[in-house]
């Protein structure tokens, strides 16, 4: 097994500073990206030697009035390397549509940050069968990154997490083999001659020790986007120690 991603999605957790320069200092490895919430980063980033600093989102433009929002331009100054775009919680509780997705996707990649786009479908689409579930994320990749290509991004600039919504934060993680089967699928839509891209494919849902060795075992599937599972340290140690294999 190749040393795979592994980004850790700490959503509006931990409470406090000190937990979170505790956290990183722990999980503090080379192949991890630490996603911790905006008003921890520069605090994260000081204790950081191994690992890079991802962001959970960033907005469509580089500046300007739009109160509340953060610049890519000023994450990737920070030393930001890494960004999630199209969360589906910011999706569902945001609402984020995929044409602002497609927005912030391009920003980001113009200004030299990793996107990690992530797509991947309802209960109720899933629940019709994998085909179904192809035709959704296909068409989620289609809008979310129309006209990328345009932008000739490096090829490694793109990171594509297929996360189905009822996955997430729900101990029902996807079939490996399904997810293998879907992370094929996103690689074939995203091959050469339609995007001149060839992203890696992460999986993220329900991620822990017990299921990641199964799950990473194929090659289709270059990493994990964990969520609850990144803030418990012995845990993510156990996740870190299985995806470095
Ligand atoms: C996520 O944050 O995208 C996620 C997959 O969370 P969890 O690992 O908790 O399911």
């Amino acid at each position: 097994m190749n040393r795979k991603i592994l980004v850790a999605n700490w959503k509006m957790n931990p409470q406090r500073e000190s937990e979170a320069i505790k956290l990183t200092k722990a999980i503090d490895a080379k192949n991890v990206v630490i996603c911790p919430p905006f008003p921890f980063f520069k605090s994260v980033k000081s204790v950081i030697k191994k690992a890079s600093l991802g962001a959970q989102d960033a907005f469509w433009e580089e500046r300007g009035a739009y109160t509340g929002e953060v610049s890519p331009l000023m994450l990737k100054k920070l030393g930001v390397d890494y960004v999630i775009i199209g969360h589906s919680e910011r999706r569902r509780w945001l609402h984020e549509t995929d044409e602002m997705i497609n927005k912030k996707v391009k920003v980001a990649l113009k200004v030299g940050l990793k996107a990690i786009l992530c797509v991947g479908e309802p209960l109720s689409v899933r629940k019709k069968g994998l085909q179904a579930a192809k035709n959704f994320v296909k068409n989620q990749l289609r809008e979310d990154l129309k006209n990328i290509y345009n932008l000739k991004p490096k090829t490694y600039n793109l990171i594509v997490a297929y996360e189905p919504i009822w996955a997430i934060g729900t101990g029902k993680p996807d079939n490996p083999k399904e997810t293998a089967e879907m992370s094929r699928f996103i690689k074939e839509y995203l091959k050469p001659k339609t995007y001149n891209l060839k992203p890696k494919v992460l999986y993220g849902g329900s991620v822990t020790s017990l299921n990641i060795g199964r799950i990473l075992e194929y090659n289709e599937i270059q990493g994990a986007l964990v969520g609850g599972a990144s803030l418990k340290v012995n845990e993510f140690k156990k996740i870190i120690k299985i995806a470095s294999k």
